[in-house]
């Protein structure tokens, strides 16, 4: 039986629907066993996995780059296709950050962060434009001309961000994308990240390890635990917005982060919460 993870009456259309997913680079080892869940057009959802339980593989599945060898993976109502024409339209409604960044050697800041506009068929001129606009509030002012080789790896880190945030798709998979950020430019990319998604409100995937992110973050939190996943525990955050940083400071915050404590399984954010 496949169990789907849906939030009970948010009537939006789905806009990714994953039904009974298995997946195994060998035989041995599966990931993923018999996997379902569901997002909604709009939805920001955060997934927290400890590393190596497969979450960076799953973005691959998603995104058409490996092919499952059980159940099915729907972008809105259409199958995803991992080759031919049905891999070339769906590749354009998806936004992909790889957690290692790929960037183009060749290319210049401005260049490889206007990529993901031009893709998406915004004239080169207009798209360096928008990017410039951009590039102070990611911190890479003056980086403009310089190749990735001859940034740190916060920096390309933030080009690789801005390329998948600005380039098109409804649906944006974000693979650690602030994994490599200093505290303080992490607060900023989240705020940043906050307010964009407050005006587009597109659906967003977030992979996390930080728990604070997450829910500071999103809507929902999915937490996969150990492999192969086949279910994973759900947490909705009902916390108001718009959020700022701030908001990791209200008490509803801190009631919503010992739940998510809880459902990782740490003992101690257990005993806190009982002795309430
Ligand atoms: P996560 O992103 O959660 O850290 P990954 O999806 O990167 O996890 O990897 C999950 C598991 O699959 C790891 O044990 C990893 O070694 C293995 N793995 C990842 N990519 C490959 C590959 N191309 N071939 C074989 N094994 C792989
Ligand atoms: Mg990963």
């Amino acid at each position: 039986m496949s169990m789907a993870i849906t939030p009970s009456g948010d009537k939006r259309p789905l806009a990714l629907s994953v039904e009974g997913l298995t997946y195994a680079f060998n035989e041995s080892m599966p990931l993923f066993a018999n996997l379902s869940f569901t997002i909604r057009e709009g939805e920001f959802v955060s997934l927290l996995a400890p590393s190596g339980i497969g979450k960076t593989t799953l973005f691959r599945l998603l995104a058409g780059l490996l092919t499952p060898q059980g159940g099915s993976i729907r972008l809105g109502a259409e199958k995803v296709e991992p080759s031919g024409a049905a891999h070339r339209r769906q590749s354009g409604r998806i936004g992909y950050m790889p957690q290692r960044d790929s960037l183009m050697p060749w290319r210049s800041v401005l260049d490889n962060a206007a990529l993901g506009l031009e893709l998406s068929g915004i004239p080169r001129r207009e798209a360096r434009r928008r990017v410039r606009e951009l590039l102070p509030t990611f911190g890479l002012e003056g980086t403009e001309e310089k190749r990735p080789h001859e940034l740190s790896g916060g920096m390309r880190q933030r080009v690789s961000f801005l390329r998948s945030v600005l380039g098109g798709g409804e649906l944006l998979l974000l693979d650690e994308p602030f994994s490599a950020l200093d505290a303080m430019t992490r607060i900023s990319m989240q705020e940043w990240l906050l307010q964009i998604w407050e005006q587009h409100r597109k659906t967003i995937l977030f992979i996390t390890h930080d728990i604070d992110e997450a829910l500071l973050l999103s809507d929902r939190v999915l937490v996969a635990e150990a492999s192969p996943v086949s279910i994973m525990k759900e947490l909705a955050v009902a916390l108001p917005r718009p959020r700022t940083y701030q908001t990791v400071l209200d008490d509803s915050f801190v009631l919503l982060k010992r739940q998510a404590l809880g459902l990782l399984g740490k003992e101690a954010a257990r005993q806190e919460g009982a002795s309430r």
